[in-house]
């Protein structure tokens, strides 16, 4: 079993585009409400709320990043990347994969965050949004784990395994061959999430690595519509 560190799935406020279009994003302000800010777009209150896995409007904090139900944007990538200097597409891995999900946001990046280490990537997306194995390989653990709520591990090969993190549903057992792209769990905020994500790891030797290098860039990405990002 791999030993994986907490992950609260803080968002940040911003987050860069990758793609180009962009699914719409708020990130609550302070006094705000889900009422309020299901008004200002024109989405029922419920809607926004099963579309990121809230069950109670009273639990809104400040910061949390909401994906906006139907709502899309061009995305501006060069502004939003200036904007993000703890999210970067810096030199490619030598080992590549494809983006776990289609259409969502990046919402937190890899590295040092309130004190401690994120060891993935969150991907903001609303509940039930298909999770994609982001390359074929052989299920290595399908489960709960606490922190990390139904979370799903694959094996690519001796060295690598990526992790699904905060799922609504595995769809895959212990054991499993999954091909590249196939459809592995949905997105979810089981175990520390504050909202609907993907929290996505890339491990080299059990060893946590920047998944954003791992993953095409937003430009020619699998991924056409994904999407990204807080911000607004
Ligand atoms: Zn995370």
């Amino acid at each position: 079993m791999l030993a994986l560190a907490g992950c609260s799935s803080e968002s940040s406020p911003s987050a860069p585009a990758i793609g180009s279009r962009v699914a719409a994003t708020h990130v609550v302000a302070p006094g705000e409400t889900l009422y309020r800010i299901a008004l200002h777009y024109g989405v029922s209150v419920g809607h926004l709320m099963s579309a990121n896995g809230i069950s109670d409007p009273a639990a809104l904090r400040v910061g949390q990043v909401l994906v906006i139900p139907g709502q899309y944007r061009e995305a501006s990538l060069g502004a939003e990347r200036a904007n993000n200097s703890h999210i970067s597409y810096g030199p490619r891995a030598e080992r590549q994969f494809l983006w776990p999900v289609y259409t969502g946001a990046v919402s937190s990046g890899f590295g040092m965050r309130n004190g401690s280490m994120h060891e993935g990537v969150d991907i903001a997306a609303p509940a039930g949004t298909p999770i994609h194995a982001a390359d074929r390989g052989v299920v290595e653990f399908a489960g709960q784990l606490h922190g990390y709520g139904n979370t799903v591990i694959i094996r690519h090969d001796d060295e690598y395994v990526t992790v699904y993190a905060h799922n609504l549903v595995n769809l895959v057992h212990e054991g499993d061959h999954v091909g590249a792209g196939q459809v592995i769990a949905q997105i979810g905020t089981s175990g520390h999430a504050t909202g609907a994500n993907l929290h996505f790891e890339v491990r080299r030797d059990n060893i946590a690595r920047d998944p954003l290098t791992y993953l095409p860039p937003p430009s020619d990405t699998n991924a056409g519509g994904i999407a990204a990002v807080g911000g607004m």
